[in-house]
């Protein structure tokens, strides 16, 4: 049962938050609905979600037009994002958390600028070396960090990352731990970094333990995708 999967999701969140000495309300979960129909997003809607990502635009906008008289459902865009989607993605998405060059965001500072938007972004870092992944390297990211700082239409709001595959959680923990330090380091230059997206079905209390602000979380609420 979906409401089954969401509170037990819920459940073990709170439970790593308070194995960390953090308070639950500090972590927001951001429900992976790639794949999944709209009859099943109107169930976890209707069990309580509403923060909602997606990871391919064209897939995206018939969900978010669905829905789009609800009031309070959020999508996030998580998944690469090309920069011809840039102005479709600013329409649409309350946040892009897969911000990963410098052109891209000025894409969607001028898109975010020319309908009259502030656009809430996270920047992607890319914490292991296999090709596959997207996100900038962790050498480049106070630059582009700081170029932000002077766009007008696009507001940061944390660090994002999807870190190398790892046969168990404890694998992972380091990239976490990783991202949380680079937050640190920006928040210690001035920085308003606040926010950390990491963690997924695998190892998402884990990474609540290492300082997740969203976990985004798929399979663990809507059931292997096919
Ligand atoms: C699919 C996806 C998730 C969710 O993955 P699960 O393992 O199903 O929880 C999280 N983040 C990104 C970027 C994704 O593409």
């Amino acid at each position: 049962m979906l409401s089954e999967n969401i509170s037990n999701v819920l459940k073990r969140i709170s439970h790593a938050a308070m194995q960390a000495g953090r308070s639950p309300d500090e972590v927001r979960l951001v429900a992976v609905t790639k794949t999944v129909s709209i009859e099943k997003i109107q169930e976890a809607v209707d069990a309580g979600l509403r923060i909602f990502g997606e990871n391919r635009v064209q897939e995206a906008l018939p969900k978010i037009e669905h829905f789009r008289s609800h009031e309070n459902i959020r999508w996030h865009m998580i998944g690469t994002l090309q920069k011809n989607k840039a102005r479709k993605a600013v329409e649409n998405f309350d946040i892009i958390e897969s911000v990963d060059s410098l052109e891209l965001t000025e894409k969607i500072d001028a898109s975010a600028g020319e309908i009259g938007k502030l656009q809430d972004i996270f920047v992607e870092v890319k914490l292991g070396d296999e090709p596959t992944k997207h996100g900038v390297f962790p050498q480049s990211v106070e630059e582009l960090v700081s170029r932000i700082g002077g766009m007008k239409h696009v507001r940061l709001c944390g660090l994002m990352t999807v870190p190398p595959y790892g046969d168990t959680p404890e694998d992972v923990r380091p990239y976490f731990r990783k991202l949380r330090e680079m937050r640190d380091g920006l928040l210690a230059k001035g920085y308003e970094v606040k926010g950390l997206s990491m963690g997924m079905s695998h190892d998402f209390e884990v990474a609540v333990e290492e300082g997740a602000t969203e976990v985004r979380i798929g399979t663990e609420i809507f059931g292997r995708r096919a």
